[in-house]
């Protein structure tokens, strides 16, 4: 068997904390029914970071879809910073708080892997980001961690299952085993180049026997115009200094005549090492920093309870809106009742917590992931520091 939950069993809240079941079975027998206002914020980033950005809003509506509740949220993909609300719930607590657990563990992980993702293409400076991450993660989940990799600005996933639910072409060419098992490298890259569509651009691994630079020059010269790319797995041990490699494999390529074949870097990458990179590189294979990115800290905290606000200490009660300008993308968090700010920029801000469930009803259709991710790309453009 595998060890997970199906989706049957999460939507009868069966994937809980067990206390929240006992609170249910404490407010039944002592017939306490209150209307509770619950708010989703985030209290601090992952070190290093200031903003995320929110994702695992259409999985979360799963279990959402089927309550007694109002619900506001903003849109998926949305940037938000520390203490800004990104779900409002309205109801009867016993009607949605057995489902706490699944529903921060919907948002904690997707915006984690989305957030990271978005990261790493701010550090590319717009080239392309490809997701390799799913051999780091439960196969089970693997749709759900490139869907938010993708959401977060990848601009392709390797998974045949996850790119299969996200409509999308996965990307990937061949592995180190094909060029062990063939005997080397420019046998590889030529049966590669002629057995497969070709529509499968040529990227040719050059690390798996000789020095990087011998055997791009190999593969370049033995491929011609088909080469696409020379890709650089170098593992860490090998690496020495690896921004002087990834220099001298652009030069020997460029020297004869190779300007076109591009450069494609993976294994250990994050926004960091991409940084360091970005003058020699043209594209990037991310694993781990992104599949596994830690999550972003949720909470689901009661804000108000029968129209009277009250929160526990460290929170601020009473129900709120997020405003945020439509110019530049500024935010700022204030009480429900105040609705006309101007930005710093002079613009009027927005309320962009917008209507999700009225009355048990879903309002809307979501977004398709590809609206999603340029609308992220374009909140990048304001957020180009990486803090
Ligand atoms: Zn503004």
């Amino acid at each position: 068997m595998f060890y997970t939950a199906d989706e049957k069993e999460i939507k009868q809240g069966k994937v809980t904390d067990v206390y929240f079941l006992r609170t249910k079975e404490i407010l039944k027998q002592k017939n306490i029914k209150k209307k509770v206002v619950v708010e989703f914020v985030v209290k601090s980033f992952p070190a290093g970071c200031e903003w995320g950005v929110f994702s695992g809003l259409e999985e979360m509506l799963e279990i959402l879809g089927g309550l007694n509740i109002n619900a506001w949220a903003i849109p998926e993909g949305s940037f938000f910073g520390v203490c800004e609300p990104v779900l409002v719930i309205e109801g009867n607590y016993e009607d949605f708080g057995v489902f706490e657990t699944a529903l921060l563990g919907l948002c904690c992980q997707a915006s984690g892997i989305a957030t990271k993702a978005t990261r790493c293409k701010i550090a590319s400076s717009g080239k392309p980001v490809f997701s390799f991450g799913a051999r780091r993660i439960h196969p089970a989940i693997a749709p759900m961690v490139e869907r938010s990799a993708y959401l977060g600005g990848c601009d392709g996933i390797s998974c045949l299952r996850s790119a299969e639910v996200l409509n999308l072409t996965p990307v990937g060419t061949i592995p180190h085993a094909l060029i062990l098992i063939m005997g080397d490298t420019v046998s590889a890259a030529e049966a590669f180049n002629e057995v497969i569509d070709k529509s499968v651009n040529r990227i040719v691994l050059i690390d798996t026997f000789c020095d990087e630079k011998f055997e791009a020059i190999n593969v370049a010269q033995a491929l011609g115009e088909n080469l696409f790319a020379v890709r650089l797995d170098t593992p860490y041990s090998r690496r020495g200094d690896f921004k002087k490699i990834l220099e001298e494999v652009r030069w020997e390529l460029d020297l004869r005549g190779f300007k076109d074949v591009k450069i494609i870097v993976s294994g250990g990458l994050d926004e960091h090492k991409i940084s360091e990179f970005n003058a020699y590189a043209d594209a990037y294979g991310v694993g781990t920093s992104i599949s596994n990115a830690p999550v972003l800290d949720f909470a689901m905290d009661i804000v108000e309870i029968d129209g009277v606000p009250i929160a526990k200490r460290g929170k601020l009660s009473g129900r709120k809106i997020l405003l945020r300008c439509p110019k530049c993308f500024k935010r700022k968090t204030v009480p429900f009742e105040e609705k006309e700010i101007i930005c710093s920029c002079g613009v009027e801000m927005e309320n962009i917590l917008k209507p999700l469930i009225e009355n048990g009803e879903v309002l809307n259709d979501l977004p398709h992931v590809d609206t999603i991710r340029e609308y992220v790309l374009k909140q990048a453009e304001y957020f180009k520091e990486l803090v």
